[in-house]
């Protein structure tokens, strides 16, 4: 694990210059672990794609350092403008036309005339970012369709040394990736459920915002394939109670061999969501698993719509 370093501010300075070398650095974020490269260098970009195993036609996300940066990078109308006033920083995505047609940029849209834009929530990201002085792109530092990362360890498990710097900055806060809204049509689009719901957007923006008509076999956006975040054991959601072969993950007041949340506090359990399927996945004792009922409403909503897809086959 000799490319872990502390997300110190000396190794911060260091892992700004590996990006604007053009190399793969991953970073912690409130959400996961990003793999970030700049938005600028194609050939960085090209590596993401590869290290990944990702599909090209599944576009970045552009991070940056600052809400007042956002019209020099997209078309920002009064209402992304506010939106963006509101929630950045934080787990919120949105996407946006883009305002040029630096084909620098292409590779990160998948040849999109949209782009996504997300300022994240957390002290060593925005440092990178700042120090690197180029919007970085950086979906979730792991193998494509598997388990996203919430901590320095689970990136390198998935990744190895295909990366150039591990930044250590702790278990992410959040726990679950950002929440999509597309904003370039007249409607409001939610294309990913996450931390900021959709019932939180609507009372903002006192409008309906409409879940995404996707087709999930070409999606507009990729976090809506059927089968991702998949654990390699069969799982199965809604279980009260787990057979002789099934690791039980809990909620509230099932027990289970791991419970999420004893409290049944949604936030507690997006964050340890990945990190519970990672460990029910390498135990041996269990060649199956069962995950508890968890609310809908709210940030349940997203913790079951990445269950769904992990238990898709
Ligand atoms: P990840 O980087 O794995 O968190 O995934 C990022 C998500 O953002 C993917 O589902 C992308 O498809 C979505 N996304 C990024 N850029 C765009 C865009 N321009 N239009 C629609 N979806 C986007
Ligand atoms: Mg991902």
């Amino acid at each position: 694990m000799k490319n872990i370093h502390a997300a110190t501010a000396r190794n911060i300075g260091r892992a700004a210059e590996v990006i604007q070398a053009g190399g793969l650095v991953a970073f912690p974020t409130e959400t996961v672990y990003g793999l970030g490269a700049s938005v600028y260098n194609p050939a960085a970009v090209a590596r993401i794609f590869k290290v990944k195993g990702r599909p090209a036609f599944n576009p970045l996300i552009s991070h940056i350092a600052d809400v007042d940066f956002l019209p020099e990078y997209a078309q920002a109308d009064a209402r992304a403008t506010a939106l963006a006033r509101r929630f950045m920083p934080g787990p919120l995505t949105l996407v946006l036309n883009r305002t040029d047609d630096n084909p620098a940029v292409d590779l990160a849209c998948a040849g999109l005339r949209t782009i996504s834009v997300r300022m994240p929530d957390h002290r060593v990201a925005l440092e990178l970012i700042r120090r690197a002085g180029v919007p970085v792109v950086a979906p979730s530092a792991n193998v494509s369709t598997t388990i996203s990362p919430t901590t320095a360890r689970h990136v390198f498990d998935s990744l190895g040394e295909n990366v150039d710097m591990i930044l250590d900055g702790g278990a992410c806060p959040v726990g679950l990736e950002s929440t999509i809204i597309d904003l370039t049509g007249p409607q409001v689009v939610l294309l990913r459920s996450g931390f900021i719901t959709r019932e939180e957007l609507e009372a903002f923006l006192n409008e309906k915002v409409v879940p995404s008509s996707g087709n999930p076999s070409a999606p507009k956006s990729p976090g809506q394939m059927l089968r991702h975040y998949a654990t390699r054991k069969p799982l199965r959601m809604n279980a009260e109670r787990a057979a002789a072969d099934e690791f039980h993950i809990g909620f509230g007041a099932i027990a289970g061999d791991l419970n999420l949340s004893a409290s049944g506090d949604l936030a507690e359990a997006a964050a340890h969501l990945f990190d519970y399927l990672r460990r029910a996945d390498a135990q041996s004792r269990h060649p199956k698993i069962a995950v508890a009922p968890i609310p809908g409403e709210g940030l349940g909503a997203a913790i079951n719509d990445r269950l769904t897809r992990a238990s898709c086959k």
